[in-house]
């Protein structure tokens, strides 16, 4: 039986639906069946063409799935447990070889030889992104086995943006009794809130321009909420109101406004951390002073992928407060895979956190 996927051919054009040969797995390989993907705001700036991609490509790498083959000599998950035929799990946005030298410097995110799901050429490599039926695990993948409490809407967005927003926390440092600003109320700073709450920051306070964005952020561990202000001196003293004098102990950014960033150094404390996450489209050059960063002891520090820790502390995170926070209702409609088109459109146009594609829903 061969297996459809939706390919994206060039940006403005509709995904096709095409039909691929069921692959012949090499060592340490899996063939998962798609149970759901979760389309994630960089699928969408490929789409639109703000995010150099290789074409024709599946897109789509936020996914879980369950297990329907694997090769004579199985991987583990992150756990070292080896995976088995009906194993239900997601898996890392991209493998790596574990032998460059980034990935010996504990950046496998960054490894020489990067395999990214939802980012490959399906003429050379078939079946690497989400939006079709199966995708084939390659060698290198950090795999983590998902329980039956998790639901698919909840668990899907793990390996993107929940794993991303451990990795932010990780160079965060400990935020128990700190407070915590994040711009930015999408996927990520949502889930950021609710990570926030869990590690007892004292508040969490979340900045975003939508005041719908903002009433869902309380419902997701926000202690305050705040309504963009595009005066720095306002902003600031803002901040101050809530978090005291001195400002926040962490700033998460998230919006990828430059406009945020700009802003951010100013709401910190000394020895502050400034961790930026949301600028991952070129959006120009921000100005800083260095003398400020010198002075008052700031940290800055960028955040891309993430590595396997990360992943496991993602889904141990959802697996422990999915019933904590709503994130079920952060998926605002499913599709099947027929339907990618449609989905793409309500996407874009209605701006949801989160739209899936069930590739195998009949
Ligand atoms: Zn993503
Ligand atoms: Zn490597």
């Amino acid at each position: 039986m061969p297996i459809r996927a939706a390919v994206f051919t060039a940006p403005g054009q509709p995904l096709t639906i095409e039909e691929f040969e069921r692959p012949q797995l090499q060592t340490g390989e899996v063939l998962v069946r798609v149970d759901c993907c979760t389309v994630c705001g960089s699928d969408l700036r490929s789409l639109r063409g703000d995010r150099a991609v290789p074409t024709p490509t599946i897109l789509g790498h936020e996914i879980l799935g369950t297990v329907i083959e694997v090769c004579e000599t199985p991987p583990c998950d992150l756990h070292g447990q080896p995976v088995v035929v009906g194993d239900r799990m997601t898996w890392g946005v991209a493998a790596s070889c574990g032998t460059c030298d980034r990935c010996q410097q504990g950046i496998p995110q960054k490894c020489r030889s990067l395999f990214k799901y939802g980012h490959e050429p399906s003429d050379k490599h078939p079946l690497s992104g989400g939006l079709a039926e199966c995708c084939h695990l390659r060698v290198g993948t950090p795999i983590v086995k998902l329980g039956d409490e998790l639901s698919d809407l909840e668990a899907c967005p793990a390996s993107c943006a929940t794993a991303t927003v451990a990795a932010a926390f990780r160079v965060a440092g400990d935020i128990q009794d700190r407070s915590v600003l994040i711009f930015g109320a999408g996927m990520l700073g949502l889930t950021a809130a609710a990570m926030a709450k869990v590690q007892g920051a004292e508040s969490v306070i979340v900045c975003d321009l939508d005041p719908q964005r903002l009433l869902q952020a309380s419902r997701f561990g926000a202690t305050h909420t705040l309504s963009w202000i595009d005066d720095s001196e306002e902003m600031s003293s803002a901040v101050r109101s809530i978090a005291g004098d001195d400002g926040v102990d962490v700033v998460l950014e998230m919006s990828g406004a430059n406009s945020a960033i700009d802003v951010s150094p100013r709401l910190l404390k000394i020895g502050g951390r400034f961790v930026l996450v949301g600028s991952v489209a070129p959006s120009g050059t921000v100005p800083f002073d260095p003398e400020q960063i010198v002075r008052r002891l700031l940290r800055i520090e960028g955040i891309h992928n993430y590595t396997p820790t990360d992943l496991a502390i993602a889904v141990d995170f959802l697996t422990a407060h999915h019933q904590d926070f709503p994130f079920e209702s952060l998926v605002a409609r499913t599709f099947t895979l027929d339907e990618v088109n449609d989905a793409i459109t309500f996407a874009q146009d209605t701006r949801p956190c989160r739209v899936a594609i069930v590739p195998n829903l009949n």
